[in-house]
């Protein structure tokens, strides 16, 4: 896939509220109380709308307008459309488990892209462009699990971004 198509974007409409359910907060100056990873917000509707939407941030919640999924939300909920996630609890864990890793994979791939823009040796990148494939055919496969080379692959562009700049990641 070239790289400048590619998305990036979030599309919430294609999403079932996973950054509003999957993920855990803590009541801080971004966010108005507590949530455990899994629950739903308590603004969450059943439509996976936000019932303060337009009120977030006076109402204490700019964590959640900060918040970028990268398109995590809506890779994961289409592998999972036709699962019955919302009645089974084992499914919904799968599913979170699947959105988290996909947000990991989004962030890298986007880490990735932009040393695109970096003056290395041609070497550098070539296995650039080799890591972003591989987890690029991650991110966009339709795998309803987590994937052990998903793992993988995150950790080998953890260790290139890495010996660009030593420290960076630590
Ligand atoms: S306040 Fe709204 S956007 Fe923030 S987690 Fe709750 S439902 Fe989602």
């Amino acid at each position: 896939m070239a790289v400048d198509s590619i998305t990036f974007s979030a599309d919430c409409e294609k999403c079932f509220g996973l950054c509003c359910t999957a993920l855990s907060f803590d009541r801080s100056d971004q966010f108005g109380h507590d949530k455990l990873g899994g629950e739903p917000c308590q603004f969450l509707e059943r439509d996976f709308r936000c019932r303060i939407h337009a009120r977030r941030e006076d109402l204490g919640y700019s964590g959640c307008e900060a918040f970028d999924c990268m398109g995590a939300g809506q890779r994961a909920s289409a592998a999972f459309a036709s699962l019955n996630w919302r009645q089974d609890s084992a499914v919904s864990r799968r599913l979170y488990a699947r959105f988290s890793q996909l947000l990991l994979l989004q962030e890298m791939r986007q880490a990735l892209v932009t040393a695109g823009t970096l003056d290395l040796p041609d070497e550098n990148h070539a296995q650039r462009r080799d890591i972003l494939a591989r987890i690029g055919a991650e991110a966009d496969g339709m795998a309803p699990d987590v994937t052990i080379a998903a793992r993988d692959v995150l950790a080998e562009g953890k260790a290139f971004l890495r010996s660009l700049a030593p420290g960076l990641l630590d």
